[in-house]
């Protein structure tokens, strides 16, 4: 690492340490050429991108708007808090470890919707609905159409599923 007071290339590390929250390591440098010593701090660059909505404005990402709009779409559905929990977990996740500094906000529309269709299909739809503004009623119908097929298919997956998890001996399906 190069020297921040006379700008030479040869410095070397002098201590090495954990920070006090452990997540970083702080690093003792001195400078081979002029003898002036710095710290420096690595650690993950794991930051939240900004969300950009579509008329360009920038904000935070927003965790408990996006519960409540995850809760609107589950309401009387047959799906418990926690599944919305994990929804949630793995969105920030996605959104954590994805690398950018910026994120639109229709792609984490799609994120969420992905996460619906396979939790629940009408929790789907009702997100989907709102979020992804279909370009006409054809649009929407198809999609619709598109899902039946779709569950008519899972249908028989799960059906299969439990047959085998049965066979499985009692062993309880993994998340
Ligand atoms: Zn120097």
């Amino acid at each position: 690492m190069r020297c921040p007071f006379c700008q030479n290339d040869d410095t070397r590390v002098v201590d090495s340490r954990l920070a006090e929250d452990r997540d970083a390591v702080r690093r003792r440098r001195a400078c081979e050429a002029c003898g002036e010593r710095f710290s420096t701090l690595e650690e993950a660059n794991l930051k939240l991108p900004y969300i950009v909505k579509t008329n360009g404005d920038r904000e935070h990402y927003d965790e408990s708007k996006l519960a409540r709009g995850l809760e609107r779409a589950l309401e009387k559905r047959p799906v418990d808090s926690e599944e919305i929990e994990h929804i949630l977990h793995r969105i920030k996740h996605k959104l954590l470890t994805c690398g950018e500094r910026e994120i639109n906000a229709r792609d984490i529309g799609e994120l969420v919707m992905n996460e619906l269709r396979e939790v629940d299909q009408v929790a789907y739809v009702r997100f989907a609905s709102v979020y992804r503004s279909f370009q006409d009623v054809d649009a929407f119908s198809n999609e619709i159409k598109r899902l039946q097929a779709e569950t008519v298919r899972g249908r028989k997956a799960s059906r299969t599923k439990a047959q085998a998890s049965i066979n499985a001996n009692n062993t309880p399906p993994k998340r």
